[in-house]
């Protein structure tokens, strides 16, 4: 009698419009910001495990969609491992080839990774790095004399092994359409002014969510929640080039990648600047550019395009991974750096299993060592 009684006053107080926004509601697990390189890896660990998930990204070209896409673990600057890179490369791996299967699109492009050595130091500074027990498995031992016409290699070229390309923007579009038919996608612009925190959760407009997790690239720095954190962004442009007759099968590194991406053109770059932030392309970095790569190839080309993106890149060179220390519904995941694409499942199983298991996150990526920019 009592619980009838509860119902009608209840019913009584409910006016049509709660009604309206109670059915159209959405409840989900996760709400994730971002459909860059990291919200597709956080989205595909919540769904791997049961969660349910929605996405917002703003459709502005975030890093992933300008990176050239190339996974290889080995830093051919100084031919030193990057972070945990044989875990990264492993979970990338499988990661990569269980999303082609699940979209039913091809995602990597096998493609070797050459280094153009500099002088017979640089060869045999690749020698010894190359009998490192952690490098071995990378770095074949065996010099690859240039057979390029065109090509300016006097002192040979190194293979890296196991290495490719993944098309991002076709996985993006995918990823975007696969969501859309679990109607967990909208491409609209985060507003932070309409995010409500509850003891239990975040509401944002019509979605309920557990948990919210930003992984908005270098967007990070209008996010009032985490922007204090050390994302210091650096800029990278690309130029691409045709250059018929030369016929490369390989991405080579000098001071800078060349990427072939078929019928003539190549990805030629990227430039490392640390002080601008805007995504404009600049006449100097084409210059600078044009200028390296008629050092390396003597053929000649015509510049047919030039992208832009802001690398999420930090001081420490470290991602950004973790939960709020006052509003635990709140996390990260950002600091993905060079290399997006091998980092990316990693770091989203690492936050997954903190959120939802409480492990430990590595110190070295744990948003929680920078205390004092949460005041
Ligand atoms: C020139 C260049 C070349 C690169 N080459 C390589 C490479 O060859 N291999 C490699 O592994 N890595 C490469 N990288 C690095 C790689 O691109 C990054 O590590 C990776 O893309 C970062 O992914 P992310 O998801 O963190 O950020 P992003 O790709 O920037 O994605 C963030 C997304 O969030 C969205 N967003 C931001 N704010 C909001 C908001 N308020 N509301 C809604 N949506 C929002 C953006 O639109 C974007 O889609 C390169 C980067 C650059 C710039």
């Amino acid at each position: 009698m009592h619980q009838v009684a509860f119902f009608c006053a209840l019913f009584k107080s409910v006016t049509p419009e709660t009604i309206g926004y109670l059915c159209r509601v959405k409840q989900v697990d996760y709400l994730i910001v971002g459909l860059g390189l990291a919200g597709i890896a956080f989205s595909e660990q919540c769904l791997a495990h049961g969660k349910s998930v929605f996405v917002i990204d703003s459709g502005v070209a975030g890093a992933s969609r300008v990176a050239a896409g190339l996974y290889n673990p080995v830093i051919l600057k100084r031919y030193t491992l990057p972070w945990r890179a044989e875990e990264q490369f492993d979970l990338a791996r499988t990661y990569f080839k269980a999303l082609e299967l699940k979209l039913k699109v091809p995602l990597r492009i096998p493609l070797p990774v050459r280094k153009i050595f500099q002088s017979i130091e640089d060869q045999n500074n690749w020698f010894a790095a190359s009998d490192n027990p952690g490098l071995k498995r990378f770095m074949n031992p065996n010099l690859i004399q240039n057979q390029t016409k065109g090509l300016e290699a006097p002192y040979a070229l190194g293979q890296v092994n196991e290495t490719g390309r993944v098309d991002i923007v076709t996985l993006q579009k995918a990823y975007a359409s696969y969501l859309e038919q679990m109607h967990a996608f909208a491409k609209a612009v985060f507003d932070y002014s309409q995010l409500e925190l509850l003891e239990d959760g975040v509401v944002y407009q019509e979605i309920k969510a557990k948990k919210i997790v930003f992984a908005e690239g270098y967007g990070m720095r209008q996010n009032p929640y985490f922007n204090k954190l050390p994302l210091v962004g650096n800029k990278g442009e690309y130029i691409v080039v045709r250059v018929p007759g030369l016929a490369l099968d390989a991405a080579l590194k000098s001071s800078f990648f060349i990427v072939p991406l078929g019928n003539d053109c190549y990805k030629v770059g990227a430039t490392y600047d640390w002080t601008s932030k805007d995504i404009l392309p600049t006449a100097g970095a084409r210059e600078e550019l044009i200028a390296k790569f008629k050092i390396v190839v003597q053929l000649p080309f015509k510049v047919i395009d030039q992208e832009v993106g802001i690398r999420p890149t930090t001081g420490d060179r470290r991602a950004l991974i973790g939960q709020h220390p006052h509003y635990a519904p709140l996390a990260v995941l950002n600091g993905l750096g060079t290399r997006g694409i091998m980092a990316g499942p990693l770091l989203a199983q690492y936050l997954f299993n903190h959120l939802e298991h409480q492990q430990s996150l590595p110190p070295e990526i744990d948003i929680m060592r920078f205390p004092k920019k949460f005041g």
